[in-house]
């Protein structure tokens, strides 16, 4: 007999009448992501999903750690599995939380019973255990308003399951939820961190990276690849659009002042990134910008590349200070990878000057030299498309 996972979904419960669409999405996304750890049973019941194993093989280590990262969930709690009888259930109530009981200084035990065939109310049922916990720890008092250890037992149709509470899990909302979004991945640190940022609030992530080689190697592009597969565990699995952007750079080097450079290839990067979310219907882009961080993200720099675009650009880390951006980068897993000292076509040719204080009309007017829209055609025809995809999705 196996444990069990017992997944909290976060503010699901707050949707009214959507509240299906968001359960059925958020159970379909772990269903998914316990692929190939065996077989289980995935329900919901009163606003928490049950993932049960429906063998002995399942390996749940793994698949608690997948539901950790699964958007959508508040609370995550692994449970100890027995029979469906009194005694084992007080006798595993002992076993498993024997440490926490010995060190707790107040108990109760709360218990739910989804087999209504089982011979004994929840009531009886946390009385009985509530008993023998007594008589083993004969000096912990009970309480049932503030106790510090709720023992809780669930009677289900396979088996009986005993806990003491969760832990936080991702939060968030499913993947899927809230719309699709192309998300412009660079080699840094803060592009995997608003691409996780934005994922967490139920978008469906399309990825794409501008790739100047050979003035950008075989392994910056590599390391963009492996940024994006560490991301799959949260944001499920993608597609990376690689789009060819030398002749571009090249062009603008050529033929634009040096001061606007940065901003008309960036122009470029939002035309090219809109012309793939319309294709793919996503709703919007998303960046890692952030104010006042470098020369182009100054707020008349937004202005300008944001210009060309009628969708929306959401920017989750706009307001944040790099030490928070950094934190999270570390707590995701994308930090290590991100330092890596590979270059980015952002970093090819940059002004030794660049302007901050652009307005549009200049931008424009230094642009107009070049034939945008072949531009964006050709690169738009050489895109390499790369599966992002780990085991767990
Ligand atoms: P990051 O750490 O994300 O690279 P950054 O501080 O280096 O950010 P910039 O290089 O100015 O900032 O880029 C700002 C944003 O533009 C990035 O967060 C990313 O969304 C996008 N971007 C930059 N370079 C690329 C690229 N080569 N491919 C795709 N998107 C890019
Ligand atoms: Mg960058």
């Amino acid at each position: 007999m196996n444990d069990l996972i017992l997944l909290k979904p976060g503010e699901l419960v707050l949707k009214g009448l959507n509240r299906h669409f968001f359960e059925d999405k958020l159970r379909n996304n772990v269903s998914r992501r316990l692929f190939g750890l065996g077989k289980f049973r995935i329900t919901s019941v009163q606003s928490t999903i049950y993932v049960e194993p429906l063998d002995d093989n399942a390996d749940m280590e793994e698949a608690y750690a997948r539901c950790k990262q699964i958007f959508g969930i508040i609370t995550i709690c692994r449970a100890a599995a027995c029979p469906k009888d009194k005694d084992a259930i007080a006798e595993t109530a002992l076993r498993y939380l024997g440490s926490q009981l010995a060190q707790a200084k107040s108990y109760k035990v709360e218990s739910k019973r989804s087999d209504k065939s089982f011979p004994m109310t929840s009531i009886q049922v946390s009385q009985y255990v509530a008993d023998k916990i007594g008589d083993v720890y004969p000096d912990l008092p009970a309480d049932m308003r503030h106790p510090e250890l709720t023992v809780w037992v669930e009677v289900r149709e396979t088996a009986a399951y005993v806990h003491a509470g969760g832990e936080p899990a991702a939060g968030g909302l499913p993947v899927g939820t809230c719309g699709k979004a192309v998300s412009l991945l660079s080699g840094g640190i803060d592009s995997p961190v608003s691409t996780w940022t934005m994922a967490r609030r139920g978008v469906q992530i399309y990825p794409v990276h501008f790739f100047s080689f050979p003035y950008t190697s075989e392994l910056a592009k590599q390391k963009v690849i492996d940024l994006g597969r560490m991301l799959t565990p949260w944001c499920g699995r993608m597609t990376l659009r690689i789009v060819p952007f030398t002749h571009i750079q090249e062009e603008i080097r050529d033929k634009c002042p040096e001061a606007l450079f940065t901003l008309i290839m960036r122009r470029f990067m939002m035309r090219i990134s809109e012309a793939i979310a319309l294709e793919n219907e996503c709703g919007a882009l998303v960046t890692g910008e952030n104010l006042g961080q470098v020369a182009s993200q100054t707020m008349e720099a937004i202005r300008t590349t944001e210009a060309p675009l009628s969708l929306p650009v959401l920017r989750p880390l706009i307001g944040s200070d790099k030490e928070e951006i950094i934190t999270r980068a570390r707590k995701i897993g994308t930090f290590e990878t991100s330092i890596l000292p590979y270059e980015d076509c952002c970093t090819v040719f940059t002004p030794k000057h660049p302007r901050t204080r652009p307005t549009l009309a200049e931008v424009e007017e230094a642009e107009a030299v070049l034939d945008v829209e072949a531009l964006v055609k050709e690169a738009l025809s050489g895109i390499e498309k790369v599966k992002l995809q780990n085991e767990s999705v």
